[in-house]
């Protein structure tokens, strides 16, 4: 006889992984809204000098990187957890706050780990579509909450669209929703996004006790192989309750020796954040010059509407460009994976990385409209 599994795993949905890992052969990476750039050369000399101590548990407070996360952003320690990744923390949220008969709301196409809370729990998840230029629709999210919501989820900026509302236009939503419900703003993209100059929503915290907003280092610091991430919480209660259900080890030594010291250099982080905005704009540029759609970009990735196909239907035209951008080395994430047929997300590489992408979909695209 087959094991028996609990019911909830026919619920849950799989991560969709990215082609490019066991592929051999050199391939320009632009599926997972990694940073281009290898970890700082300070970092990896403080994730080196960790080695020696790894017969040790690391710190299950984490109280070194939550004391340096407190100075940076002028927060209670209390009011920071940290993570195994970002991920960890939204999954633990999901656990202290959804259950059977609880309602949970985001918008969609978002982060394809959102369905996951609800398909573990047991609650009820409601996704709004979004706006017509594919941003959070935050007016019809707060017409949706009712006396059974617990959890409503903004991604700002959104993955996979790319796009974000001002904090003005956060803080007003905020103002319609009542403070038993839990606002996440799930801020992975932050440093990136120039309607508010990489700050985000924090200076709405204070005002707002049922507000957290997540954050990584797996983005702009480059660090995602490690693993690590944070949430600073509007109250020490929301922080307490995440570490309850969650294993004690959750973050790795050497994750919280990077994070600490790539801290000390947020100025590098904020240089390279700027080639990636540079590359954000001259590519979108260049995809309008081809004739191609692209939505307005506050994250390292670009949101790209394949053009419309006598013959094909845009799941199918987006499957070949893919496989056609592949055979050419450079993999992309397929929009039908991520919620909407015919389209690509595509990170923003190198310089080069980007040239080499430009040059290898106008080649699949000339091809695909020409044979049909
Ligand atoms: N939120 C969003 C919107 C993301 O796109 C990602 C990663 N793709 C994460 C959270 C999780 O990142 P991590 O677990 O690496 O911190």
């Amino acid at each position: 006889m087959a094991v028996e599994f609990a019911k909830r795993i026919a619920r849950l949905p799989r991560y969709p992984a990215a082609d490019s890992y066991g592929n051999a052969g050199e391939l320009i990476l632009l599926a997972s809204n990694e940073s281009p750039y290898p970890p700082l050369q300070e970092v990896r000399e403080a994730i080196a000098a960790g080695l020696g101590e790894l017969n040790r548990y690391p710190d299950p407070t984490n109280a070194a990187l939550r004391r340096r996360l407190s100075e940076r952003y002028d927060l209670p320690p209390e009011q920071i957890a940290i993570g195994n990744g970002s991920c960890d923390i939204l999954l633990a949220l999901g656990e202290a706050l959804l259950e059977e008969g609880a309602e949970l709301l985001y918008g969609w196409p978002s982060f394809s780990m959102y369905p996951h809370l609800a398909a573990a729990s047991g609650a009820r998840a409601i996704e709004v579509p979004l706006d017509e230029e594919d941003r959070y629709d935050l007016e019809r999210i707060a017409a949706e909450v009712t006396v059974a919501t617990r959890l409503v989820l903004i991604c700002n900026p959104n993955n996979p669209t790319s796009t974000a509302h001002p904090r003005e236009r956060l803080a007003a939503f905020l103002e319609r929703i009542p403070t038993h419900v839990c606002v996440v703003i799930d801020e992975a993209y932050c440093e990136y996004n120039l309607l508010d100059g990489g700050e985000g929503a924090l200076p709405l915290l204070e005002a707002h006790p049922n507000l957290v907003l997540l954050r990584t280092f797996s983005k702009a610091y480059g660090l995602c192989g490690l693993r690590v991430g944070y949430a600073l919480c509007s109250s020490p209660r929301l922080v307490e309750a995440l570490n309850q259900v969650r294993q004690p080890f959750f973050c790795n030594a050497l994750a919280q020796r990077a994070a600490e010291e790539a801290l000390n250099h947020v100025d590098q982080i904020a240089e390279r954040v700027a080639l990636t905005i540079a590359e954000r704009e001259q590519m979108a540029g260049e995809l309008a010059g081809d004739g191609l759609r692209v939505a307005d970009s506050q994250a390292n990735f670009c949101w790209l509407e394949l053009p419309s196909h006598p013959e094909l239907e845009p799941a199918e035209l987006e499957r070949r460009t893919v496989q056609r951008l592949l055979a050419q080395g450079v993999v992309v994430r397929a929009g039908s994976a991520l919620g909407r047929a015919g389209y690509l997300r595509v990170t923003y590489g190198t310089a080069e990385e980007n040239e080499r992408f430009r040059e290898a979909l106008r080649t699949a695209l000339a091809e695909l409209l020409k044979k049909g």
